[in-house]
């Protein structure tokens, strides 16, 4: 999977997860099918962090019910750098557990960005966000 597509209504409400828990850090999970996005899942950052963020697991495996029982796939990750920077970080890159696209919100200049990355074996490529 090299891209992802998602509507502006999705990406707006991915912003508005963040921005509400900014300078900390949040998260959350991007249900769909294939390469568009169905559903966004805001989960809580337990690190309570401004630079880095843990899922609660017990918000996370909720996710990943509703995501099952509403038959979608876990297609994409995604999280706030509300500091910057718009990729991800060292860190981001040896937490990365599973085959989906990571999704950075940064904050640049008092503005959200949205960028994709596929993350594997370490090594990290852009992925293209199709905004509809
Ligand atoms: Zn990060």
């Amino acid at each position: 999977m090299k891209s992802l597509t998602l509507t502006k209504e999705q990406l707006q409400k991915m912003i508005s997860h963040v921005d509400l828990h900014a300078p900390f850090e949040a998260c959350g999970l991007l249900a769909g099918l294939n390469s568009k996005v169905e559903s966004v899942l805001g989960v809580t950052n337990q690190a309570q962090s401004a630079v880095r963020y843990v899922m609660d697991p017990i918000g996370q495996l909720k996710a990943f019910e509703w995501i099952e029982s509403n038959g979608l796939d876990l297609i994409g990750i995604f999280h706030s750098h509300p500091a910057g920077p718009e990729t991800v970080s060292p860190t981001d890159i040896a937490e990365a557990a599973y085959e989906v696209v990571y999704v950075i919100l940064a904050r640049v200049d008092g503005t959200w960005c949205a960028r994709s990355f596929w993350i594997e074996d370490g090594a990290v490529s852009e992925v293209d966000l199709q905004i509809i």
